[in-house]
């Protein structure tokens, strides 16, 4: 049975002392989330807070970056700004509210990749694209930008299809296996079996406590990127005590 990873996306939902305050819940419930593998991505400003409040082995990463890694680029944060084991690039919410392009998320994507952390690429079909039967296109379109080297890093796609995302509509596992079974295919055409075995597949949008378990089903499941229920402590709980490892 493989170990899921569940990636608590706490977009701008949590402050500083609601970060903080989340954070004494999980110590205090240190037996429930020792040994799970569990990323948070607080937003950048509650970070530190967030890791030095922190008494459980778990990562930290970043929900976003800037293509650069230095420089004279005011407001933005750089991957290297802070020590952290991941970093999401391609969110959707980046991709429609600020308008992200391909060509400057695979900036970000070089970026991360040449960092210490690893990547977690968002990808997915907006409502429209699947209506018109554009969801396969669109993400191959998306997974375009992916470098042909690794570098030995560690890959997550997450596929999350915009209109699942907080939305409460959660596709069936059969969509789900279809469409991460196209990435696989694509993942294989460009990768060598050593740089498969770094690569997982997430999937993402409204999951929570009561969906969980099913959606478990899904072989190609290697974890979840969670949004809303994952800034709530006891929605995130009831998550993670269905998590079998
Ligand atoms: C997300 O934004 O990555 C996400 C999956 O959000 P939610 O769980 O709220 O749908």
């Amino acid at each position: 049975m493989k170990k899921i990873t569940l990636a608590a996306n706490w977009k701008m939902y949590l402050d500083e002392s609601s970060s903080i305050a989340f954070i004494d819940k999980l110590n205090a419930d240190k037996d429930l989330f020792s040994n799970k593998d569990i990323i948070l991505f607080p937003s950048h400003a509650c970070i530190r807070a967030v890791k030095d409040r922190l008494n459980v082995s778990l990562s930290i990463g970043m929900q976003d970056c800037d293509m650069y890694a230095k420089g004279a680029y005011t407001g933005s944060t750089s991957i290297n700004s802070i020590d952290i084991d991941s970093c999401i690039v391609g969110h959707s919410e980046r991709r429609i509210v600020y308008k992200e392009s391909d060509n400057v998320i695979s900036d970000k994507l070089n970026t991360v990749l040449s960092s210490n952390a690893n990547p977690i690429l968002c990808i997915g079909e907006t409502l429209k694209e699947k209506n018109k039967n554009l969801a396969v296109s669109t993400i191959d379109k998306q997974l375009s930008i992916l470098p042909k080297n690794l570098k030995g890093k560690q890959l997550t796609i997450a596929y999350e299809p915009v209109w699942a995302i907080g939305s409460g509509d959660v596709p069936s596992n059969q969509y789900i296996d279809e469409m991460l079974s196209s990435i696989k295919n694509r993942l294989k055409s460009l990768y060598s079996d050593t740089d498969l075995q770094n690569i997982k597949l997430f999937y993402g949008g409204s999951v929570d406590a009561s969906n969980v378990s099913e959606l478990l089903n899904v072989e190609l499941i290697d974890g979840f990127l969670i949004g809303s229920a994952s800034a709530n402590f006891e929605k995130f709980k009831d998550i993670v005590k269905q998590l079998k490892l």
